[in-house]
C-alpha cells in the first residue's frame, strides 16, 4: 500500500487549548487502501488529531491535503462533501430514527427524500440541518426521481445486510432502543455507505465486550478488504495489530513512533509512555 497514492497528507499539524499543546507538529501520510491506527495513552492528542482532520476543530497551523487538495480549515460538512467521513468516540446516531433511516442519511449525495420516512417529518428542517452538521454529514439535494429513490433504498438494504449479524433484525427499530454496540455499528455503516475516500474512526470499540469487539473487527476487516482507506484511533492492541498496516503512537501531542504494528507496540518509548501514565 505504500506504493499507492497518498490520500491524506498531514504536515506539522498543531493545536493548543489555552496553553495546553494538545497536538504538536503531527505529520504523516495515509496511502490509498491503507489502514493506520493511532495509539497512545489518554490525553495524548488522538481525538484532537481526528477532530482537526475532520474539520470539527480548526488547526493553529499545519497542512491537511486530501488527494492533493488542501482542506485544512474547512467545515465538517465540506470535509464530508469531499469524502472525509468520521465516527465519534462516544458514537453519534440519531436516536429517534431507525437503523435504516440513519444509514440512509449517510448516503448523503441522495439525501432525505428517498423513503417518505414518517419519522423524518417529525423534525423541522432547521433541526435537521443542525443534526447533520453535528455528524459532519453534508446536506445535498435528495433524489429527484422515483428511480433514484428506489436505488437509494436498495443501497441502504444492502448496507444493512452486509452487517447482518445483529443489525438486520433491527432495521426498523429506532436506534435509541439498540445496544451501544449496534448503535456504533450503525454509525460506521452510515459513514461507509457514502463511499468515503477516507474513514476516520475514533475508538470504534470503546466500551464493548469481547464478542461485540470481534463483530466490529469483522466489519472493519470487510471494509479493509474492499480497499477502504482508514484512520483509526484504537486502544485494543490485538485489534490494532490484526487490522493495521501501520501504527502511529502519540504521547503528549507528539508522534513518538510510527511503523509496523509490532515494532511500534514494542518500541521502548511507547512502552514507557504507557507505563508512565
Ligand atoms: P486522546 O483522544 O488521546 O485521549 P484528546 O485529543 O481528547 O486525547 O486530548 C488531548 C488533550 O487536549 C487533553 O489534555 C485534553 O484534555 C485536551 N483537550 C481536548 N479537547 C479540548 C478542548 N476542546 N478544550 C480544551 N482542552 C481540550
Ligand atoms: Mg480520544
Amino acid at each position: 500500500v505504500l506504493d499507492a497514492p497518498v490520500m491524506l497528507r498531514v504536515r506539522e499539524l498543531d493545536k493548543s487549548f489555552e496553553g495546553l499543546h494538545a497536538v504538536n507538529k503531527v505529520s504523516f501520510d495515509l496511502h490509498q487502501g491503507e489502514v493506520i491506527s493511532i495509539i497512545g495513552p489518554n490525553g495524548s492528542g488522538k481525538s484532537t488529531t481526528i477532530n482537526l482532520i475532520s474539520g470539527f476543530l480548526q488547526p493553529d497551523s499545519g497542512l491537511i491535503d486530501l488527494a492533493d487538495e488542501p482542506v485544512a480549515g474547512l467545515s465538517p460538512a465540506d470535509m464530508s462533501e469531499r469524502g472525509l467521513l468520521r465516527t465519534f468516540q462516544n458514537g453519534r446516531v440519531f436516536g429517534g430514527l431507525t437503523v435504516e433511516e440513519n444509514i440512509n442519511l449517510g448516503y448523503h449525495r441522495r439525501l432525505v427524500a428517498a423513503r417518505p420516512f414518517k419519522s423524518l417529518q417529525r423534525y423541522p428542517i432547521a433541526r435537521w440541518l443542525s443534526l447533520l452538521a453535528e455528524t459532519g454529514v453534508a446536506l445535498v439535494p435528495g433524489p429527484r426521481t422515483r428511480r433514484e429513490a428506489d436505488e437509494v433504498n436498495i443501497r441502504v438494504d444492502r448496507e444493512i445486510d452486509r452487517f447482518r449479524e445483529r443489525l438486520s433484525a433491527r432495521r426498523r427499530d429506532c436506534t435509541y432502543t439498540l445496544s451501544y454496540a449496534n448503535r456504533r455499528r450503525t454509525e460506521i455503516a452510515r459513514a461507509h455507505i457514502s463511499e468515503p475516500k477516507i474513514l476516520l474512526l475514533d475508538e470504534p470499540t470503546a466500551g464493548m465486550n469481547q464478542s461485540e469487539t470481534a463483530e466490529v473487527l469483522r466489519q472493519l476487516q470487510y471494509l479493509k478488504a474492499q480497499g477502504h482507506t482508514i484512520l483509526l484511533v484504537e486502544h485494543k492492541i490485538d485489534l490494532v495489530t490484526a487490522l493495521s498496516d501501520r501504527v502511529l503512537a502519540m504521547d503528549g501531542g507528539r508522534v513518538i513512533a510510527q511503523g509496523a504494528p509490532d515494532d511500534v507496540r514494542n518500541a521502548p518509548q511507547v512502552v514507557e509512555a504507557y507505563l508512565g501514565k
